[in-house]
């Protein structure tokens, strides 16, 4: 009894001498977020904006990504700029992150958060669309954290990595995507124990999210999908204080338990079953 009442005690200690999150951590921070012409990218960057933090946004929509820096001013920016282009191309990545050396003078944190086009339904065998993918979700991520690493170390900054409960666990439909997300895990988890070992003073936010009501996974995923999207504009907030917090890992909408997490290791084929059970499936599908 006396063992896991300590426990307790511990935990409660932990968690209550942890620091809170206040806007000004993000004041006069030079931040880059990709993938921020819509959904939680976007969002991300009004509330940078209202924090007062130099924004450098990208995406491939120049049209879109005008409006989203516009608005930034109009929020109290420090300053919002942006650079269109795709992350299929590794030498655009790597530029994005001369952008901010150039302009920023420097970089405080790196969010990574663009994701590619992809299907949700069953596996197509397009090895191809797997490659593309990996290329745009994962290697440009590499790439950009490579080139940012000079500048991060300088300021001790802060690198983001937006990714997905399927990123943890093996969920239907997204298999090219889940990929991709599961890559990031590998690579940046691995990141994170090397720059311990090295005294980096680099922190690694991973962010595990759940279904989130921006346009595009909507469209893609609701018709499937038998749970509520969570708010996009709140997903966007929890991100940042995570990162501000330099925070091992967020998860949004998963509560305290983080129950897949639990029964991965411990229960996997009731977690295989319940996560079946969240998805839509006509008759046919099911046997
Ligand atoms: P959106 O589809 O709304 O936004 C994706 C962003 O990436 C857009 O700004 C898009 O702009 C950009 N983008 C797409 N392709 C490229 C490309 N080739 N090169 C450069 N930029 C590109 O995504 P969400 O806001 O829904 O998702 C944001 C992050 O959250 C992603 O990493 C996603 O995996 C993760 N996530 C989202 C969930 C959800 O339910 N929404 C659930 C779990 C995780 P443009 O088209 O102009 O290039």
């Amino acid at each position: 009894i006396l063992i896991p009442f300590l426990g307790l005690v511990l935990a409660f200690w932990f968690y209550s001498a942890r620091e809170n999150f206040k806007p000004e951590m993000l004041k006069g921070k030079r931040v880059i977020v990709t993938g921020a012409s819509t959904g939680i990218g976007e969002q991300m960057a009004y509330h940078l904006a209202r924090m007062g933090s130099h924004i450098l946004i990208t995406a491939r929509t120049e049209a879109k990504l005008q409006k989203v820096v516009e608005r930034c001013r109009e929020l109290g920016a420090a300053s919002a700029r942006y650079i269109s282009g795709t992350m299929e191309d590794m030498a655009f990545a790597e530029h994005v992150v001369k952008e901010a050396e150039t302009s920023l003078g420097g970089l405080d944190m790196l969010i990574l958060n663009h994701v590619g086009t992809s299907y949700f339904d069953y596996f197509n065998g397009d090895v191809g669309h797997v490659r593309k993918l990996l290329e745009i979700n994962f290697l440009s991520y590499v790439a950009m954290t490579v080139s940012a690493l000079p500048m991060l170390k300088e300021s001790e900054g802060s690198i983001v990595v937006v990714s997905s409960m399927a990123g943890k666990v093996g969920f239907p439909f997204t298999v090219p995507y889940s990929a991709t997300k599961f890559a990031l895990d590998g690579f940046f988890s691995s990141l994170r124990q090397e720059f311990s070992i090295q005294s980096v003073n680099v922190s690694i936010t991973l962010c595990i999210l759940g279904f989130i009501d921006t346009e595009n996974a909507v469209r893609a995923a609701a018709h499937r999908l038998l749970v509520p999207p969570a708010p996009r504009e709140e997903c966007a907030l929890e991100i940042l204080k995570g990162g501000a917090l330099r925070r091992r890992e967020l998860y949004y909408r998963y509560g305290s338990t983080r129950l897949p997490l639990l029964l991965r290791d411990w229960a996997a084929e009731l977690l295989d079953y319940l996560v079946r059970s969240r998805y839509r499936l006509d008759s046919a599908e099911k046997n």
